[in-house]
C-alpha cells in the first residue's frame, strides 16, 4: 500500500498531540495515512506498554489512518544510528509516503528531538540506491526519498514555518488524544501526576491550535516547521 503521508512519532501519542487535526482532515480529503510509533512509551510514569499498545490502537482507529506500526525502538535509550535508520527506511520503501512528518525539532523530552533527526535521516537515506534493503517477503526494496520532511510542533512554544487551518478538526483531534486514557487529564485517576496529565496541560492543545488560528484568521492550526524553504506555484496558493 502506498500512503501519502507517514506521520512518525518517539512515543504513541505524539503524533495525536500535535498533528492530529491534520491527519484527521487529510483524510477526510482521501488522503491515505499512517503512523509509525518509533517506541512503545514503556517509560511512561503512567500506564504500561499493554494499555499504550490498546490506546494507539483506538486512536488510529478515531483519526481512519490505514496503517499503524510499531518499531519497539528503546523508549528513551533509543540512537540514532545505521541499526536504527534502516528500521525506519524499511518502513518507508514500504509505504512510499509523499510527505512525511516527525517530531519537534527541539522539546522538552529527549526522545524527540532525537526521533526527529532519526527520522529526518532516514528519509535522506532511504532515497540512496546502493543502500540495500529487504521487506519482510524478502524482496529488494527500491529506493524511496519522500518529498517533504515537515517537523510537527509539541510541548515547547516553537515558531511555526506554516499553518494548517484544521477548523473543523479539533475535537476528533481531541478524541484521539484522549483515547490515551492512562496519560491525559482523568480528575478519577489514581495514577501518579505528570506534566501531561493535568487540566492545564489538555486545555493547552486546544487553545494553541487556537492561538494559532487566531494568528492566520481561521478557527484552529496546528504549527509545523521545515528544513527547506516551502515554494507556492503563486501567491494566491496562500490563505
Ligand atoms: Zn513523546
Amino acid at each position: 500500500m502506498k500512503l501519502d503521508i507517514l506521520a512518525i512519532g518517539a512515543h504513541p501519542d505524539d503524533v495525536e498531540l500535535s498533528c492530529g487535526a491534520t491527519i484527521a482532515k487529510e483524510v477526510a480529503q482521501g488522503k491515505q495515512v499512517g503512523i509509525l510509533d518509533l517506541t512503545r512509551g514503556e517509560l511512561g510514569t503512567r500506564g504500561t506498554a499493554q494499555t499504550r499498545d490498546e490506546e494507539a490502537k483506538d486512536a488510529a482507529a478515531i483519526l481512519k489512518v490505514a496503517v499503524r506500526e510499531n518499531l519497539k525502538f528503546a523508549d528513551g535509550f533509543f540512537i540514532n544510528d545505521k541499526k536504527h535508520q534502516l528500521e525506519i527506511i524499511k518502513v518507508i520503501r514500504k509505504y512510499q509516503p509523499d510527505v512525511v512528518f516527525c517530531n519537534a525539532l527541539d522539546d522538552r523530552h529527549i526522545d524527540h528531538s532525537k526521533g526527529s533527526k532519526l527520522a529526518s535521516d532516514a528519509c535522506f537515506l532511504s532515497g540512496l540506491v546502493k543502500i540495500e534493503t529487504k521487506d519482510e517477503f524478502g524482496n529488494t526494496q527500491p529506493a524511496w526519498r519522500p518529498k517533504h520532511v515537515y517537523h510537527y510542533i509539541q510541548w515547547k512554544n516553537l515558531q511555526p514555518d506554516f499553518v494548517v487551518d484544521v477548523t473543523g478538526y479539533i475535537d476528533v483531534k481531541m478524541q484521539s488524544v484522549l483515547a490515551y486514557k492512562t496519560q491525559f487529564f482523568d480528575e478519577n485517576s489514581k495514577e501518579p501526576q505528570t506534566p501531561i496529565s493535568s487540566k492545564n496541560f489538555a486545555d493547552s492543545v486546544i487553545y494553541r491550535a487556537r492561538d494559532l488560528g487566531r494568528l492566520v484568521g481561521v478557527e484552529y492550526g496546528e504549527g509545523f516547521n521545515v528544513e527547506r524553504y516551502v515554494a507556492v506555484d503563486s501567491v494566491f496558493d496562500l490563505k
